[in-house]
């Protein structure tokens, strides 16, 4: 079968861009034979390579088809999330005792990514689990944030309020009225978390870049991948490549492919980092889902002090943004800034980003063996790095544990993603839906 898109990655990967150069990976050529084959290097992809060594897989290949730490998985804003942004005791997950569970899970992923961290001795800068912020600026974002705490409280978990003069000293500005804070999340430095993860794994697996996946062929005992200079003869593959999915034929008309966006600046100067002030790295959530995130990082790796804004959202079921989606994003992005942060009004943004998500109606993912010997880490919906870490960690149990290990149960036991409503109604009322709630969101955009 041929696989009918290859992913297109919308402007830089800046975190990446930012670090200092990489070590590079060879691209596949040839013929080569492994046990397993992993398609797609982003965070299910090297959390399923690296469980599968954990476990006792000697013979483990990784194929990225664009350079590690350039997809999605390098893109992001780092936030490594346990909580839902929406905690809804009706959602897809059922009673309370199903949405602790959800958390749980979550944290299982954040625990591996921690572990991971750990045993590449990464500084603060790259993971720290820093717990989660979420900021309101508005009446309505603060009686989301009262709701939250109240679900929260429900669920047994902690978290506490900071008030504004706590909100400021944190992030110098005074646009934050109110935050809530819980302790179970981790900030990373996306592009690093990667090239660490693969540097672990380079040891112990073989990893290749430019190496698309573009067409797989079931063969006795085995598949057959091929790539643009060479073929993998797996016994058994992986397909962690999120949204592309449905590139490689599987649950058309079922998967969301949301894009959004991300502009970070230059680096600030020291006058501008004294008239900013508050403390060198912070991460702020929105109280409401459609609103700004917002990073500020202290320099690692000569890479400078800078603040990185998040917003926007758009359905493109191509699996492809326009420019004009990017126009608007980077319009909207310079107004959050604006009004976040007016002291640093002669700050320039050096880099602008998109990247894809992928979303399923009823929140699920797609995982589990697909066909004999072909397995899904794919469709993480929101969270996606905590989810990335934690589908990829499960698949590799499940291939070597079996259904019943921790965490696998769970994940079969989901329903398949519900088929989407008919094109165009899809995309038009995506669309619309979308801008309404980023109107709605107001001063929280
Ligand atoms: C701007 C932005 C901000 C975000 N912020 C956050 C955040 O703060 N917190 C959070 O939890 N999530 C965030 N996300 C989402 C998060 O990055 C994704 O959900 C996550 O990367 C999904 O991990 P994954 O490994 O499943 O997929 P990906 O990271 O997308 O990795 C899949 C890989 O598969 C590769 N691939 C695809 N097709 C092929 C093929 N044919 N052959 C070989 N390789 C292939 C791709 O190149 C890609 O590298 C953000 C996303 C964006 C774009």
């Amino acid at each position: 079968m041929k696989v009918r898109r290859l992913p297109v990655d919308p402007g830089p990967a800046a975190w990446n861009t930012i670090l200092p150069p990489a070590d590079r990976y060879p691209q596949q050529q040839g013929t080569l034979r492994c046990k397993v084959a992993i398609v797609g290097g982003g965070f299910a992809g090297l959390s399923a390579a690296q469980r599968l060594i954990d476990l006792g897989e000697e013979s483990v290949v990784v194929l990225e088809a664009k350079e590690f730490a350039e997809g999605p998985a390098g893109r992001n804003s780092g936030f490594m999330i346990d909580l839902p942004h929406e905690l809804n005791s009706d959602g897809y997950t059922g009673q309370a005792g199903a949405q602790k569970r959800e958390i749980e899970l979550n944290r299982i992923g954040i625990d591996y990514a921690a572990d991971i961290a750990s045993r590449c001795q990464l500084p603060a800068q790259v993971f720290e689990q820093a717990g989660r912020v979420t900021g309101a600026s508005t009446h309505a974002g603060e009686q989301h944030l009262v709701e939250y705490r109240a679900q929260l409280d429900q669920l047994g978990e902690s978290s506490r309020w900071m008030d504004a003069a706590e909100m400021q000293a944190m992030t110098g500005t005074n646009f934050y009225h109110r935050g809530l804070y819980t302790p179970g999340a981790a900030l990373i430095q996306p592009a690093a978390y990667v090239r660490a993860l693969t540097g672990l794994l380079a040891a112990r697996a073989q990893l290749f870049e430019q190496s698309p996946v573009m067409e797989f062929e079931q063969r006795a005992g085995g598949w057959l991948l091929n790539t643009p200079k060479g073929q993998v003869q797996a016994d058994r593959v992986v397909l962690a490549v999120n949204g592309h999915l449905q590139s490689f034929g599987f649950l058309p008309s079922r998967l969301l492919h949301v894009f959004t966006y991300a502009s970070m600046t230059e680096p600030l100067s020291a006058d501008q980092l004294a008239r900013l002030s508050g403390v060198g790295d912070w991460g702020m959530l929105p109280a409401d889902p459609m609103g700004t995130t917002v990073r500020k990082f202290s320099d690692y790796q000569g890479a400078g002090h800078r603040i990185v804004i998040r917003n926007h959202a758009t359905l493109n079921q191509s699996i492809e943004t326009s420019p004009s989606d990017m126009k608007r994003a980077a319009k909207l992005q310079q107004v959050s800034f604006d009004a976040r942060f007016p002291m640093l009004n002669d700050v320039k943004f050096e880099h602008r980003w998109g990247g894809r998500l992928c979303l399923s109606l009823n929140s699920t993912h797609a995982f589990g063996e697909i066909a004999p010997g072909l397995f899904s880490a794919c469709c993480q919906n929101g969270l996606g790095t905590a989810k990335g870490m934690l589908a990829g960690k499960l698949i590799a149990d499940m291939m070597k544990l079996g259904s019943d290990a921790d965490g696998v149960s769970d994940f079969l036991a989901l329903p398949e993603p519900s088929r989407l409503p008919p094109q165009p109604f899809l995309s038009i009322g995506a669309r619309l839906t979308m801008r309404y709630k980023e109107y709605k969101a107001g001063r929280e955009l």
